[in-house]
């Protein structure tokens, strides 16, 4: 089979082309496990933070991808959920071990067991994966594949995030950053909250107009104080000052949440900005999202359904996702970048 190999880390703006073109034998699935023939696979922030070192995978070389639409192509001999033909999704949570406090919860994103697919074992970037039956998810038949493979991660995590900040209708929220999680959010909060405004801030004028055309009510720099506090701010950016930036728009007992699995050193400077009393005070909270849960996906899929949203989505092929990866790091985004693997 085809794949999209990652053999080496390096930062993209030195190296344009971190994957390269392998020909692999296709794997096969274990008695739990189906083999998955890939139809697109999505392409996430999160693979860049792979690439370039800050959440590496355990072992290279490696094949990245999580957000998996495909068809099932076996099944292992004690795999009975799906039938072969069926089309199936795999998402960022491969396993977790089931039986720790946190997965007993429900909340299996916290587990200290977590693997990640395209991370800890092999993802999308490729003809052929193999995915546990338990962590496979129905695609709803209301959408295209390239629809469907972004609803997986940045709409998944989007939609967790989202539970986080405890919005309730009326209540406005912030967003900062515009690609692929925010815009889906932004769908979430119209349907759910229709009451709710919500708020943009991005440093690029392509993002700011493709949310003012999404329904966000106002949309500008960073730095911009919103015409009104807000309840609560979601952040989808990789960097520092979006953060800082963020939090003096908070109302008090506004709450922060970060939706980023990692972030970028380059302006960690402006984490001196910080100031106690513009920032912090008044009771407002900072919270993370780390990965998502089964639940999340499922509950998110049938929301999305139910709308439904239909994600914008822009197609490469598989043999173009170094272009992919070098378009979401300078920012060049609109909607959700998906690789075309089989037709
Ligand atoms: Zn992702
Ligand atoms: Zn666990």
């Amino acid at each position: 089979m085809k794949a999209m190999l990652l053999n080496k880390l390096s930062r993209l703006e030195e190296n344009h082309s971190p994957l390269e073109m392998a020909e692999l034998p296709e794997p096969l699935p274990s008695e739990h496990e189906i083999l998955v023939k890939v139809s697109t696979c999505g392409v996430c922030h999160t693979e860049l933070d792979e690439i370039e070192g800050r959440t590496p995978p355990p072992q290279l070389p490696a094949i990245l991808g999580h957000q998996v639409v495909g068809k099932v192509a076996a099944v292992g001999g004690a795999a009975s959920r799906f039938q072969v033909g069926e089309r199936i999704g795999v998402a960022w949570i491969h396993s977790a071990c089931g039986h720790c406090r946190h997965c007993l919860e429900g909340n299996e994103n916290l587990c200290a067991d977590f693997k990640a697919t395209g991370r800890d074992v092999n993802g999308g970037y490729a003809e052929y994966m193999t995915a546990a039956e338990d962590f496979c998810y129905p695609i709803p038949p209301v959408f295209l594949d390239a629809e469907a493979a972004p609803l997986l991660c940045a709409g998944a995590i989007g939609y967790r995030s989202l539970k986080l900040t405890d919005l309730k209708n009326g209540q406005s929220l912030g967003l900062t950053g515009f690609g692929a999680s925010a815009h889906l959010v932004l769908m979430i909060v119209k349907f759910r909250f229709p009451d709710s405004r919500v708020y943009v801030f991005s440093r690029s004028e392509g993002e700011r107009a493709f949310a003012r055309e999404q329904g966000a009510v106002w949309a500008d720099d960073t730095e911009e104080e919103a015409p009104e506090k807000l309840s609560a701010i979601i952040d989808t950016t990789p960097v520092w000052k979006p953060v800082v930036e963020a939090l003096k728009n908070l109302e008090p007992g506004g709450r922060l949440v970060v939706n980023a699995i990692r972030k970028e050193e380059v302006d960690k400077d402006y984490l001196y900005h910080l100031d106690y009393t513009t920032h912090l005070w008044m009771e407002k909270e900072i919270k993370s999202v780390a990965n998502v849960a089964r639940s999340d996906v499922r509950e998110f899929l049938e929301l999305a359904a139910e709308i439904p949203i239909r994600p914008e989505f822009q197609e490469f092929d598989l043999t173009d996702a170094n272009q992919a990866l070098v378009e979401l790091k300078s920012r060049k985004i609109r909607g959700a970048k998906v690789l075309r693997v089989a037709r």
